[in-house]
């Protein structure tokens, strides 16, 4: 069974995924980790971001895997841990751009597949009940106000070291939002079905 939640940035997603998969006893799928890994391994390699072909490439070349370790999610890039890096503002300022290439999308999506062949999925991210798997039991919208979204994780960042300030989190909402919503290779929009919640 496959419970599909989308929406834009910090909507409470992936809270609310984590806890439904806890509850139902499902593995939970959080999919824009994929796009900020390669978003990251790009960035290191120095790569030419607006360079589809290219990221695609960088893609194909390493192993995302999204894990658990001591109920904690992982983001494992071929051996190295990168969780804390993949949420850092300098990749969520990038991976929107990196994340709207066609020709990476197949790669990613091709991977999401993989994993929600088998066993019972709760998955986040844009296009999870649109195009990457339209067949999902459950589609969820989960919306809120830019505002009120930047205010959350704002909030959220707020004890790490260099945390942007609110109006730098606010900016970048509203340039994701934008890009999430304009691109041609899977736009983020309510999928045929989805009940619309906004939190
Ligand atoms: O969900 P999160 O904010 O971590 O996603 C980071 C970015 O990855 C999004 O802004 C979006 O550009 C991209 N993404 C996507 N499709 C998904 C999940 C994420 O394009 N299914």
């Amino acid at each position: 069974m496959i419970v599909a939640i989308d929406g834009p940035a910090g909507a409470g997603k992936s809270t609310v995924a984590r806890l439904v998969a806890a509850d139902l006893g499902f593995g939970y799928l959080n999919t824009g980790s994929m796009y900020r890994a390669v978003a990251l391994a790009a960035m290191r390699e120095g790569a030419d971001l607006g360079d589809g072909a290219a990221v695609a490439r960088i893609a194909r070349e390493r192993t995302v895997r999204l894990g658990v370790a001591d109920g904690a999610d992982q983001v494992v890039l071929d051996e190295e841990e990168i969780t804390v890096q993949v949420r850092r503002p300098e990749v969520s300022a990038v991976v929107s751009e990196v994340a709207a290439h066609p020709e990476l999308r197949e790669v990613v999506i091709r991977w999401q597949r993989e994993v929600l062949d088998s066993g019972d999925w709760v998955a986040d991210g844009r296009d999870i009940g649109s195009v990457v798997a339209p067949h999902a039991d459950l589609k969820v919208y989960l919306t809120a106000d830019a505002g009120e979204r930047a205010r959350r994780r704002h909030a959220e960042l707020a004890d790490e070291p260099g945390a942007p300030t609110f109006d730098q989190v606010h900016a970048d909402i509203m340039a994701r939002d934008a890009r999430d919503e304009g691109r041609a290779a899977s736009p983020l929009v309510v999928a045929d079905g989805a009940s619309v919640v906004d939190t």
